[in-house]
């Protein structure tokens, strides 16, 4: 299902320097020095439209530090007239929702552990019905793509037009490098259903650590991503939540310096003439592939039939073992990373089980007939 929403453009909102549209600030507000500190060294960066700040704060545990609650929204405010950024901050129900905007709040987001949950976001819709703010919408915390768009789709019903997702990759039970996993081709599938939509990626969020927002950061610029939301503290390591992911406004400024912005497309006729033509030589490739497949398939379809001819089970682990080490080894000789040769193995062995499955069904409803 298409989704038509009628977004503006980001270029278009109020606030916007250039690509990457800037949101910064500590995870939480903290206090009131914290929050006013924080915002004048990011005032400072010509980069930096929107100044963030938690208030109310979803934490995994209780009895850890759950935000200072409205109070924070006057240092926002002053945030707001003493350094003429916009500001933003994350709301979780009605009463977030009326309590921001009673203090002038720019922009509100919907956290991941929101975004999940569609009566939540629907009483946020309905409590932001006729108000013209800004509104992000985390990615559920489950990779569900349609669960994102659901919640995209019930603000832009509110009537807001001024609408984002933000990226801030995905929760998994397996223990991964980043602390969430960033699944690029889910914000890529959500840009191809909702074109105009901006994007922002969350580094801070899907990193967990310092040490991967510049990669983070690179990779969603070079994925054409409209803007970045980093978090930002004047002490990170003394912070009252996720303190290894945020940057001291310097350290900031620095990453920004070295990210390389390249252009999402060109109008100079040569190089559109040669990419068209390298393009044709993929869709060849693409098409190859699928041919292929296809072929491969049939065999594995053969196989089915004499697997239930003899009584053989579907699934030889010793076999499937032997494959999948054996293509890794030839993949990763031929320049190929082994997490694609194993997703895309593992993608196709379980196409070739379902084929072998309907197989052998067919058989035993024959039998039953
Ligand atoms: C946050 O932005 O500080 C936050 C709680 O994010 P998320 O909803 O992505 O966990
Ligand atoms: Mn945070």
């Amino acid at each position: 299902m298409e989704s038509e929403l009628k977004t503006s453009l980001i270029e278009e909102w109020r606030g916007y320097k250039g690509r990457p549209f800037l949101i910064s600030g500590p995870c939480s507000a903290e206090t009131e020095e914290q929050v006013m500190e924080t915002a004048l060294q990011l005032a400072q960066l010509k980069e930096v439209s929107v100044f963030r700040a938690g208030i109310w704060k979803p934490r995994t545990r209780p009895n850890t530090f759950e935000g200072v609650g409205i109070g924070g929204l006057k240092w926002l405010r002053r945030v707001k007239q003493e350094t003429g950024l916009l500001v933003g901050t994350e709301v979780a129900n009605e009463k977030h929702v009326y309590e921001a905007l009673k203090y002038g709040i720019d922009m509100l987001w919907i956290g991941a552990r929101t975004s999940v949950n569609p009566f939540t976001v629907q009483e946020i819709s309905d409590a932001l019905n006729g108000v013209d703010v800004m509104v992000l919408v985390k990615n559920p915390i489950n990779p569900e793509i349609e669960l994102w768009i659901g919640a995209i789709e019930r603000i832009a019903r509110a009537g807001i037009t001024r609408l984002g997702a933000i990226h801030r990759g995905f929760s998994s039970y397996e223990k991964t490098t980043y602390r969430n996993q960033p699944n690029w081709q889910l914000p890529i599938e959500l840009r191809r259903r909702i074109p105009n939509l901006p994007i922002i990626c969350d580094p801070s969020h899907i990193a967990g650590s310092r040490a991967f927002l510049h990669e983070i950061s690179q990779k969603a610029m070079d994925l054409n991503f409209d803007g970045l939301m980093i978090e930002s503290h004047i002490d990170p390591d003394k912070a009252l939540s996720d303190a290894a992911q945020q940057l001291t406004p310097n350290e900031l400024k620095e990453l920004l310096s070295r990210l390389i912005m390249r252009n999402p497309s060109t109008s100079d006729p040569r190089l559109l003439d040669v990419l068209g033509e390298l393009r044709q030589q993929i869709d060849v490739f693409d098409d190859h592939l699928l041919d292929l497949m296809e072929q491969r398939m049939k065999v594995a379809e053969t196989i089915g039939n004499y697997k239930k001819e003899n009584n053989i089970t579907i699934l030889q682990s010793t076999r499937w073992d032997e494959i999948m080490k054996k293509v890794i080894t030839r993949g990763v000789a031929k320049g190929l990373s082994p997490e694609l040769i194993d997703t895309i193995f593992k993608a196709i062995h379980q196409e070739s089980i379902n084929h072998q499955m309907k197989i052998m069904n067919n058989g035993i409803r024959k039998e039953t007939e």
